[in-house]
């Protein structure tokens, strides 16, 4: 889930959230004082009404026929009243009596001066009433109809509200967690066209310094020193290339002109092996120098167009003219059906390199000195090009770290190269926007695969 959308959802969660508590607490205090309010109303009518039959005097008949005619038009209270322990006196209307008294509930009043309960969602009271030092029970039973109106309704205005509210909050989070961050937006944005060969670009830096922007100041000064530090170290390939390109060459050439002039067997040998190691000696320092170059140099790299069976074939030829005993054999998987179908857009000298990694390695890790090159196209214009021998194989878990620069089978590989040819090839594919896989069985053989789509 992006940020943008955990922002919007947390931030509409906790209003939500927060408005949802208020409505419910106000729902629920106004619950408890319709309660407290109503049973008060019940014992002001229950005492008036007792106050009229024992006071005033009034005619129990007139009593109850005006309970039954307000009973039509609104919820009237039901009084009766009771003598202990539980002797009906007068009642409302006998025949309808929604409340059914008990002893115990009399005495429950009796005792403790008033009693509260519900009857389904009626509510009833039970209290002592002393008139002329005699003590009665009086109980008075409603329905509060328009308190529970009125709580239906806060209940409902309630839940419009919340509902209502979380389509605004959801808008208002958006607009908010958009705001928030565009200018995380716009650092990823930049961050991402920063190369390693273009590390000019910086984020633009605001006037007032917030969190984000202190981060982008911290990643401006990060670029700083990583430019700084690719560029000394430009300086010192620039400058080694230099200083040993020249003397390594001069020292091939004096050994060439000491061979020319002592003949005799001994020194002959002795300068055989001197040149054997110096030849060693600017191989690994010219694939150390592509590499170190091929890293942070990419836009020095020329692009042009070449077709890549011919260099194939120009690579098995430099083989086979390198290694007489070496057996190279070009296969078509799809034919050419004109120049343009290998045609491809590269560093053809690049390429050039990594192939004759691949080739070498197949020439020293195999007995046979064979290797198939397959070249495939497919439908989405990729070339596919498989570099198979039937040599001594990779076993699984070093099939990863063949690719790391240094990295050399100490079996097998000893004296036969410096573990850099693969860490080239890798990064020379990779600079093509190109991958590079292995597959290989241990005593069987081993397939390279590249797959160089068109960029
Ligand atoms: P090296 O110069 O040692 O050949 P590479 O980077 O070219 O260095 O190869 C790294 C390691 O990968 C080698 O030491 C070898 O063990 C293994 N390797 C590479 N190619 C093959 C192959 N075709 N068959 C078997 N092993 C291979």
């Amino acid at each position: 889930m992006t940020l943008r959308n955990k922002l919007i959802l947390l931030f509409s969660f906790l209003a939500i959230l927060t408005l949802s508590s208020f409505a419910l607490i106000l729902y629920w205090n106004s619950a408890k004082n319709r309660e407290i309010e109503f049973f008060e109303v019940l014992e002001k009518e229950a005492k008036t009404k007792a106050d009229l039959y024992f006071i005033e005097k009034v005619n129990p008949n007139t009593l109850s026929a005006i309970y039954k005619s307000n009973r039509a038009t609104i919820h009237e209270v039901e009084v009766a009243i009771y003598t202990p322990p539980f002797t009906l006196i007068y009642h409302d209307a006998v025949e309808i009596d929604v409340v059914k008294e008990t002893p115990e509930m009399l005495e429950q009043a009796l005792k403790n001066g008033i009693y509260h309960f519900y009857q389904e969602d009626w509510q009833v009271i039970a209290m002592p009433y002393i008139h002329e030092e005699e003590t009665y029970i009086i109980t008075a039973a409603a329905y509060d109809g328009s308190g529970y109106a009125h709580l239906q309704n806060q209940k409902r205005t309630s839940l419009w509200l919340i509902f209502g509210f979380s389509g605004f909050v959801f808008i208002i989070a958006s607009i908010f967690a958009v705001y928030s961050l565009r200018p995380l937006k716009k650092m990823t944005e930049t961050i991402d066209k920063i190369q390693v060969d273009d590390l000019n670009k910086r984020i633009p830096l605001k006037k007032y310094e917030d969190e984000i922007a202190k981060l982008a100041r911290i990643f401006n000064n990060l670029l700083n020193r990583l430019q700084n530090s690719f560029q000394a170290q430009k300086e010192v390939v620039a400058h080694i290339s230099h200083e040993f390109r020249t003397p390594l060459t001069a020292l091939l050439m004096e050994i060439e002109i000491a061979e020319e002039q002592f003949k005799e067997e001994a020194i002959q040998e002795v300068l055989s092996s001197i040149k054997s190691d110096a030849l060693k000696m600017k191989t690994l320092f010219e694939s150390l120098m592509d590499l170190a170059k091929s890293q942070y140099d990419q836009s020095q790299i020329t692009f042009s167009r070449f077709r890549i069976d011919d260099l194939l074939i120009v690579c098995k030829e430099k083989t086979e003219k390198l290694y007489s005993n070496a057996h190279i054999r070009l296969h078509y998987k799809k034919l050419p059906e004109n120049v343009d179908t290998y045609s491809y857009k590269g560093n053809p000298h690049l390429m050039q390199q990594a192939f004759m990694n691949l080739l070498e390695n197949a020439y020293k890790y195999s007995k046979d000195k064979t290797c198939t090159i397959s070249i495939d196209k497919d439908a989405n214009h990729t070339i596919i090009i498989s570099f198979e021998d039937n040599g001594i194989g990779i076993a699984a878990n070093e099939q990863e770290k063949i690719f790391q620069a240094f990295y050399q089978n100490k079996d097998n590989a000893k004296g036969k190269g410096y573990g850099i040819g693969l860490a080239l090839s890798q990064q020379i594919i990779h600079l093509h926007k190109g991958t590079i896989q292995v597959a290989s069985t241990l005593g069987k053989g081993t397939v390279f695969t590249l797959n160089l789509p068109e960029f």
